[in-house]
């Protein structure tokens, strides 16, 4: 088993029929945390979504490499089943799907096993003690009136839950008060901790990453990584904003 998990290549990415990234180029090792920072606008979320194979996002050349295998032109269910978990900005209401059975039946299609309710529960119960989550909300539709904060501690739990082999977090942080950034800084925490699972960061705050280990840091500004770098690289953002990338 290679240490390297995802690798991108030459990636361009076409939106409407307008590029949005251009020719990008990393490598992600496993286990490894990377966060990615940017001005808004600059492509984030486009990336984010071309990795987990959205159809409005068109890959318009190069490739990607995950787990030594080109999914390039992989759905997004295969990607799903090859280790591959996106968090959403704004996740959906899904009403008449419970967050437990949507759990469980991911986890199935996942692993292609059936999952015995009771073991189940309890694993479940395990981790929406972590994020401080009543258990009642494993029965109500998923994120159905939930709130912005309980929506985001509801995606933190399917990472606990499914443990996927890369997860990509899109501004997960965005919009949440003190405490909730802390409880599901704990769940990414939680994930981290399991060396197997590699991470991809995008967010625009260092309070989520406060308590997390970083080992790489990517600008993107204007569809390009302008620049990459260590852990420092955020304290820099943070301090002196993106104008130095911009004006390149
Ligand atoms: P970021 O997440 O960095 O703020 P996005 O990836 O959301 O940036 O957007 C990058 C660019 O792509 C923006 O100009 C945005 O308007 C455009 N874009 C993204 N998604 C769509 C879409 N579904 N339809 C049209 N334009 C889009
Ligand atoms: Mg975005």
């Amino acid at each position: 088993m290679s240490a390297q998990l995802l690798s991108i290549r030459e990636l361009s990415v076409g939106v409407e029929d307008k590029e949005i990234l251009h020719d990008l180029n990393f490598n992600l090792n496993r286990g490894e945390t990377h966060v990615l920072m940017g001005p808004n606008g600059a492509g984030k979320s486009t990336l984010g979504y071309a990795l987990m194979g959205n159809p409005r996002y068109e890959i318009t050349g190069g490739h990607i490499f995950f787990d030594g295998k080109d999914i390039t032109e992989e759905s997004p269910a295969e990607r799903a089943r090859d280790g591959i978990f996106l968090s959403f900005q704004s996740p959906v209401e899904v009403p008449g799907i419970t967050l437990g059975n949507f759990i469980r039946t991911a986890m199935e299609q996942r692993t292609g096993k059936r999952i015995r309710p009771w073991g189940f529960r309890k694993e479940l119960k395990k981790a929406m003690d972590i994020l401080q989550m009543d258990e009642d909300y494993a029965d109500r539709d998923l994120n159905v009136g939930f709130s912005g904060g309980e929506k985001k501690k509801a995606e933190i739990l399917q990472l606990l839950m499914l443990k996927p082999s890369l997860a990509i977090l899109d501004e997960t942080d965005s919009g949440l008060d003190v405490d909730a950034v802390r409880t599901v800084s704990r769940g990414v925490e939680e994930y981290q901790k399991d060396k197997n699972g590699a991470l991809l960061i995008i967010t625009h705050s260092t309070r989520i990453l406060e308590a997390l280990h970083v080992d790489r840091t990517h600008i993107l500004v204007d569809g390009k990584i302008v620049t990459s770098g260590d852990a420092s690289l955020v304290d820099e953002i943070n301090a002196n904003g993106f104008e130095k990338y911009i004006q390149q």
